[in-house]
């Protein structure tokens, strides 16, 4: 049975109650008191999302406070001044030579800043929270959505923020492994390492942010066992540096092939290292940039930028605080953690376990054996083929349309 929840209907309703759906409805609301707005969003907090919900105390930010402004009211910096634990900020601030602004810190105080904001438009009731799963467009002459338990929220606009995908399945020969019961599909469920032993060999494919933040996870909760985690080329994300500063230079990246930017890129970089900048500071300068390098190129540029270059980019952009990078390299030194570089060409299922063929780009063939496999892959993005509900309504009803990268 269908029941109308809101009357009369909101201006906007946001799909999707993590980190971008709150800062459109915090800015939504800020900018036009008068907009009615309603978030929906199935889980039980509004703000923090998966990014900074479902996350260990060890998990930190991949950015630095004071990056994480958004031109809210408080700020980040000033809201965990006068809320967070002193003991929590001062190890952070350890790394940082005592600034907050250059501290990251745990993503689960980003996550409940963003709650206690939202918490504070929902108490003056221009935001309504609609706890559901929005499954629907509502059709007709209404326009809204509608939610799995049959409630129609009607609203004049719809917003999308429905946040990451869980990771692509293994392909091609290996698109079995995901339906054995050692495979974790979902790096970022609750329940993900939960039947892990403390001695279980793991496996984890990916190599990135994704996999750190399990291998913390999994040592935390003092797992002992090996971990091993495999990429095509083995690169791990760097390291986030301090200081300095590098102007951007836009003129020397957009309208240029993705081979003539790195080269410029590359350029910058020792021009900077020669000052005495840090490397990082080039990459970040390139940031306000990207969409308009994006726009310009064409398919066939985008297309080698994918194959070629994303790996490295994902690896420079995508960086790690020094604290987390510290504890990585440890594992690595004490043989608990293993990087390969390599594919994972077959595997067996054993009675104890998975039996990986694995070749090493450096030394050839080699098997291993693991209990759990998990994949960190990063989210999927092509949504042609991603089928949760909302999605296939969209698609269905021509609302979105994928672009030739998905
Ligand atoms: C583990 C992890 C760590 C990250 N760490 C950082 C970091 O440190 N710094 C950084 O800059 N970026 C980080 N990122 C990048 C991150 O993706 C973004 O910063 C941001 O959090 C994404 O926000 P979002 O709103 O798109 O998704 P989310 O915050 O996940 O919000 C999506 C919300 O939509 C809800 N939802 C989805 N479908 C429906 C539906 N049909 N009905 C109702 N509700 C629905 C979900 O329950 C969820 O709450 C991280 C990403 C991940 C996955």
């Amino acid at each position: 049975m269908r029941t109308r929840e809101s009357k009369p209907a909101a201006d906007v309703a946001i799909i999707g109650g993590g980190f971008s759906g709150a800062l459109c409805a915090l800015h939504l609301s800020a900018a036009q008191p008068d907009l009615r707005i309603s978030i929906i969003e199935r889980g039980p907090r509004l703000g923090p999302g998966l990014a900074y919900g479902a996350c260990a105390p060890e998990h930190l930010l991949n950015v630095p406070v004071n990056r994480l402004g958004m031109g809210l009211e408080p700020s980040f910096e000033t809201w965990l001044r006068e809320t967070a634990d002193p003991a929590v900020l001062a190890q952070a601030m350890e790394e940082s030579g005592g600034k907050l602004g250059d501290a990251f810190v745990p993503r689960l105080l980003f996550g409940d800043y963003l709650e206690d904001l939202v918490k504070r438009i929902l108490a003056r009731g221009q935001v309504r929270w609609l706890r559901g799963d929005a499954v629907a467009f509502l059709d007709g002459h209404k326009r809204g959505v509608l939610l799995a338990d049959g409630r129609e929220a009607e609203a004049k606009s719809v917003m999308l923020a429905l946040g990451n995908q869980t990771p692509s399945p293994p392909d091609g020969s290996l698109s079995e492994l995901q339906n054995l019961p050692e495979y974790i599909g979902d790096p970022w469920s609750p329940t993900a390492t939960a039947a892990i032993g403390a001695d279980d060999p793991v496996t984890i494919i990916g190599a990135g942010l994704t996999m750190i933040d399990v291998v913390l996870m999994l040592r935390g909760q003092g797992h002992r066992g090996k971990i091993t985690a495999f990429s095509r080329r083995g690169l791990l994300p760097r390291v986030h540096a301090f200081g300095g500063q590098w102007p951007q230079f836009p003129e020397r990246l957009v309208r240029t092939s993705p081979a003539t930017m790195t080269r410029n890129v590359r350029r910058e970089v020792e021009h900077a290292m020669t000052q005495g900048i840090p490397w990082q500071r080039v990459i970040d300068a390139i940031r306000p940039a990207i969409a308009d390098i994006w726009a310009n190129w064409s398919v066939a540029e985008r297309q080698r930028f994918l194959r070629h270059l994303r790996p490295y980019w994902d690896i420079f952009r995508h960086r790690m605080p020094k604290r987390v990078a510290d504890a990585i390299q440890a594992l690595r030194v004490s043989g608990d953690l293993e990087i390969v570089a390599g594919r994972m060409r077959g595997y067996a299922h054993v009675d104890d376990g998975v039996e990986l063929r694995i070749s090493r780009v450096r030394s050839g063939d080699d098997s291993l054996r693991t209990k759990h496999i998990i994949n960190c892959t990063g989210p999927r993005t092509d949504f042609s083929v991603l089928s949760s509900p909302i999605i296939l309504d969209a698609r269905r009803k021509r609302l979105i349309k994928a672009d030739e990268f998905g």
